[in-house]
């Protein structure tokens, strides 16, 4: 059981300037960032702007689960797009609560984690955030996320005009994770003006979200496991959704590859190099 503050926590500089939020645990299961942002919580000093940083979902974080009654990152979507279902659940109070601080803050860093037992790091952001990206510890930016999976931290502040990045720090929780963590707050401080540290900017390969695959039966079962990012060729098969095979429609990576229970279930997305309309 991991406890963390509810409220979010502010640290100014001395000297004027730009104002950034930072968060983890927005699923409360993904304990690396949770471990990185507790490391510094009482501790984090800044020299320029402001700094607004705390825990996404704490309740579920408390009890080590990915959210406590619905998706946190699918709840800052418009209140027009959501059920009434979701507009009861404590997750969409949690986000009208993070979005009076996203409001005033000109980036976000978001701070995930997944069950894959990788070590590997990527980032989520749109085109407005590729500089910024290029500061973070990983090779792989990956965008077309505000199309395929709208609501999420990220999505909310691009929306608004803003930079939302999430950052993938890797496994759930292990060193790999909580190192990548720590090492993508310091870069992302550094390189929003609140450090002054030296930092060498990334080349990074960018791919793009074209296909979102969702189960059409209550039986999606993948060939084989797939790691993230694993090439496919074109028409080499992926699952079988209920009777019907499901294959890859060309060339091109998959990204969280999972079996689906109920219809409608996200079992995996595909992404590429093709760049995509902005
Ligand atoms: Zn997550």
């Amino acid at each position: 059981m991991t406890s963390v503050p509810e409220e979010i926590k502010k640290v100014v500089g001395n000297t004027e300037g730009p104002v950034s939020m930072i968060l983890a645990g927005v699923h409360g299961d993904e304990l690396c960032g949770v471990s990185a942002l507790q490391e510094i919580f009482n501790s984090l000093e800044i020299e320029r702007g402001t700094v607004l940083y705390g825990f996404g979902n704490p309740r579920a974080i408390a009890t080590g689960k990915r959210f406590v009654e619905k998706n946190l990152n699918r709840m800052f979507k418009p209140d027009a797009d959501l059920t009434d279902e979701e507009k009861q659940s404590y997750d969409y109070d949690r986000a009208q609560y993070l979005k009076k601080y996203f409001d005033t803050a000109e980036a976000l860093l978001d701070i995930h984690s997944n069950p894959w037992r990788e070590e590997k790091t990527f980032v989520i952001c749109e085109k407005n955030g590729f500089e910024l990206a290029g500061s973070l510890p990983t090779d792989i930016v990956v965008s077309g996320f505000d199309a395929a999976e709208p609501g999420g931290t990220d999505y909310y502040m691009n929306r608004g005009g803003k930079i939302g990045i999430c950052f993938e720090a890797g496994y759930l929780d292990d060193a790999f994770s909580r190192a990548t963590a720590k090492v993508a707050i310091e870069n992302f401080l550094e390189a929003r003006g609140h450090t002054t540290r030296a930092i060498l900017p990334r080349a990074q390969k960018k791919l793009n979200v074209f296909k979102k695959g969702l189960s059409r039966s209550d039986a999606f079962v993948l060939t084989r496991p797939f790691a993230n990012f694993e090439a496919l060729k074109e028409g080499e098969l992926i699952g079988t959704d209920g009777a019907e095979e499901v294959r890859a429609p060309r060339a091109c990576h998959i990204l969280f590859a999972r079996n689906g229970k109920f219809k409608g279930d996200e079992i995996f997305l595909l992404c590429d190099e093709t760049k995509p309309e902005w």
